[in-house]
Formats: C-alpha cells, sequence, structure tokens
C-alpha cells in the first residue's frame, strides 16, 4: 500500500533526513509542530507541544511521562525506547529523551504507535509527514485469520499455552545471607525463608498448569548473585523471575512502608530504586571468592545486545506481576521500575525482580509469612507469567500452529 512519495519519504527517514515538522491535522485545525533532528536518532517530537496539537496533556508521574489523548494514554520511560500504550509495553526505535522541561520522542511513536491502524485514532502521512484525525479507510477491511483453530486447539495445554515453555524461579538470598531481618517476621524468619516459601508454591502453581520450573534453589542455601541467571537460565528458558522482600532502615516512620514492586534491569531512575538494588546486591559480599570471571569485550557486546533486545519483555513482564499482585495485595501498588540488579545484570533473557512487600511492615510481613498470603502471592505471579507466556505467544508465533 505504499506509494512511491512514502518510499521516498521513509528513504530520507533511514538517511536520518526526517521532516522539519510534523502537521497535525484535527476538527480543532491544524498545527505546526516543529521538530529536532537528532545524529542517532532521527527526527523527534516535543511531547508537550504535540499534546497540545492532539487536545492533550503530558503529566509527570513517577519516572514514567504520561500523555493522555482523547484515543488513549501513553506512557514513556526517559532513557529508554520504551511506550506502554495502555495494553501493552511497545518499543520504538530510539529513546525518549528529557532536555530541560521538554520529552522528545522518536517521530516513529506518532507513524507506529498513535497512527497503529488498530487504533483507529489517527493517521500518518510519511509523505507530507501529516497526522490526521480519523482512521484510514483501508483499515476497515477486516485482518484474515492467521491460524487454523483446529491446529491450535490440538496443541494447547489447559492453561491455554502451547507446551514447552520453561521458566526459572530464583527465591533471593539463602545459606548465609539471610535477607533482610524483616522486623515483623515471626522469630527466626528472614527474608531468605520467605522467598524460598512463595518460589516453591509458584513452581508448584506452573507445573500444575504445564509449564517447566527451573528453581535457582530448593533449599536454604547460597547462590552465587552472578551465577543466578546464566547457569539456571539458558536458551530454553523463557523468563528469569527473582522474588524477594523488600526492607527500609529504620527511621521515623519507616515502619508506614509498604507494598510491591517489580524492577528490570537498566540503570536506576530514582534514589528509591538505588536503594533497592543496593540492598539486594549487598548479598555479594556474603559470596565466596571464586576463579576471576573476566568479560571478553565480545561476550560484552554480545550481552548488551541481549538485554537491549529482552528489555520490552522484561517490562512487560513486570507490568504483569503488578497487575496480578494488585489483586491479592492490599499494600500500595509501587509500579514498575528499573535499576541495576546483579541478579539480573547477568541475564541472557528477560528477567525480573519481585520485591513482594516490606518486611519492615506489619501488614506486608503477615501477608508473607502466613500459609494464605504465600499462597495468594504464588498463585498471582503464576498467574502473571501464564499471561505473559501467553502474550509471548501471539507475538511470536510460537509453535507450529502459529501464523
Ligand atoms: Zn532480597
Amino acid at each position: 500500500m505504499a506509494g512511491p512519495p512514502v518510499i521516498l519519504a521513509m528513504a530520507l527517514l533511514l538517511l536520518g533526513q526526517g521532516p522539519e515538522r510534523l502537521q497535525v491535522t484535527s476538527a480543532r485545525g491544524t498545527t505546526a509542530v516543529e521538530l529536532r533532528q537528532h545524529p542517532a536518532a532521527g527526527a523527534l517530537v516535543p511531547l508537550g507541544t504535540l499534546a497540545r496539537a492532539l487536545g492533550g496533556t503530558v503529566e509527570i508521574s513517577d519516572e514514567w511521562v504520561v500523555l493522555r489523548t482523547g484515543t488513549g494514554r501513553f506512557r514513556f520511560l526517559p532513557g529508554t525506547p520504551l511506550v506502554e500504550d495502555g495494553t501493552a509495553m511497545q518499543m520504538m526505535p530510539a529513546d525518549t529523551r528529557r532536555s530541560g522541561d521538554t520529552t522528545w520522542v522518536p517521530l516513529a511513536f506518532v507513524s507506529q504507535v498513535l497512527a497503529d491502524p488498530g487504533r483507529r485514532g489517527w493517521t500518518y502521512s510519511a509523505a507530507s509527514a501529516t497526522l490526521a484525525e480519523g482512521p484510514p479507510i483501508d483499515v476497515l477491511v477486516t485482518r484474515p485469520a492467521t491460524t487454523s483453530v483446529g491446529a491450535e486447539a490440538r496443541a494447547r495445554l489447559p492453561s491455554g499455552l502451547r507446551p514447552g515453555h520453561r521458566v526459572t524461579i530464583d527465591p533471593g538470598h539463602g545459606g548465609t545471607d539471610p535477607g533482610n531481618p524483616g522486623r515483623f517476621f515471626p522469630s527466626g524468619m528472614t527474608e531468605k525463608h520467605v522467598t524460598l516459601a512463595v518460589g516453591l508454591l509458584v513452581r508448584d502453581e506452573l507445573e500444575r498448569r504445564g509449564v517447566k520450573v527451573t528453581m535457582t534453589r530448593t533449599t536454604d542455601t547460597l547462590i552465587n548473585l552472578g551465577h543466578r541467571a546464566p547457569r539456571y537460565c539458558r536458551d530454553d528458558c523463557d523468563l528469569f523471575v527473582s522474588i524477594h522482600v523488600n526492607a527500609l532502615d529504620p527511621r521515623p516512620g519507616y515502619d508506614k512502608a509498604r507494598g510491591f514492586e517489580t524492577f528490570f534491569l537498566a540503570e536506576a531512575r530514582t534514589a528509591d530504586a538505588a536503594r533497592v538494588a543496593a540492598m539486594e546486591n549487598e548479598a555479594l559480599r556474603y559470596e565466596v571468592e571464586e576463579e576471576a570471571e573476566v568479560v571478553q569485550g565480545l561476550d560484552f557486546i554480545l550481552k548488551d545486545l541481549q538485554v537491549n533486545e529482552f528489555l520490552r519483555e522484561s517490562a512487560r513482564a513486570a507490568q504483569l506481576v503488578q497487575s496480578h499482585l494488585r489483586e491479592v495485595h492490599d499494600g500500595l501498588d509501587r509500579g514498575v521500575k528499573q535499576a541495576n540488579f546483579a541478579v539480573l545484570g547477568t541475564a541472557r533473557r528477560p528477567a525480573i525482580l519481585v520485591e513482594l512487600g516490606f518486611g519492615t511492615n506489619r501488614q506486608d510481613a503477615q501477608l508473607m509469612t502466613t500459609p494464605s498470603g504465600q499462597r495468594a502471592l504464588a498463585t498471582s505471579l503464576a498467574d502473571a507469567v501464564i499471561a505473559y507466556l501467553r502474550e509471548h505467544e501471539r507475538k511470536t508465533g510460537t509453535g507450529e500452529g502459529g501464523g
């Protein structure tokens, strides 16, 4: 459907010669949005100006920049190419950037996300760099079905998944590393006991639904942080889930903080995220010196590429964990965060770290240490993993029945 002018414009975009301005046309009239050219990222759109042209708003919420328009809500994580469109995490070809008070997003957000034909809110013409309100004519044609129902039904487990998935569950800490003491835990119990108990329940729940599970530990033993992901989550592993318990150092009112949060690997973006990463990386000090692990140049680059490739999947998994925990956890939904965890840094696969709650808060501690609370947490984690795997199957067309 791309005519010659479109192809020409796309070729120019590929050469880094993006348009100088974007025209936004709606019932409110036409607005020109001046773009900025970035040598690596191409044409960047100032989000505030775009929002005004769309009749929407921009606000900063936690680490995210949120754009609200008549056709949806979009969340950007500055410093990453991630945009969350209300249902899924998408990856743009370049990062969202903040400079001063302005947030700049790649033009691809406009052309691919905002003007996604499935959304039917806006139509983008690359030839004229125009964003027009309303769907294009040709999206009214229904999409053809891509799979035969019979083939799909044959291959599926009762959970709705195809067989063959494997997930690694990593109960944090263990052995000589107790994790955080948990002020309100029953006497003798520390973080390492809670993570193991919940981790084993998650395993049982996933296996019951036909997902294979590898545990980094099933007993009270110490596994080096750097070994957990690479040794226990290899090529056939779909997701690495590290389970932990949060805590605050004593200071006035510290026992009031509660709630659950899920991290994926990236540079810490807030002081609080850095605090959690520092706390969990503390486990490194319990580790026995081993042979020096020299990181070769090429390995390092490969690792970096793989980490980037899995950023979107990891972020989405984190988001699903949060939305499922919300159903069983009466503490605060502290959201999806990013930080630099040693345990995730070595992962070659999508990887997340869940902080189930605060051991320094009475209600959270109770939820995490009672059998019913642990079961509820474990079931919702398993639900989140299943939801993630289902989405992943749909996206990749995994299995023979796919598209
Ligand atoms: Zn921990």
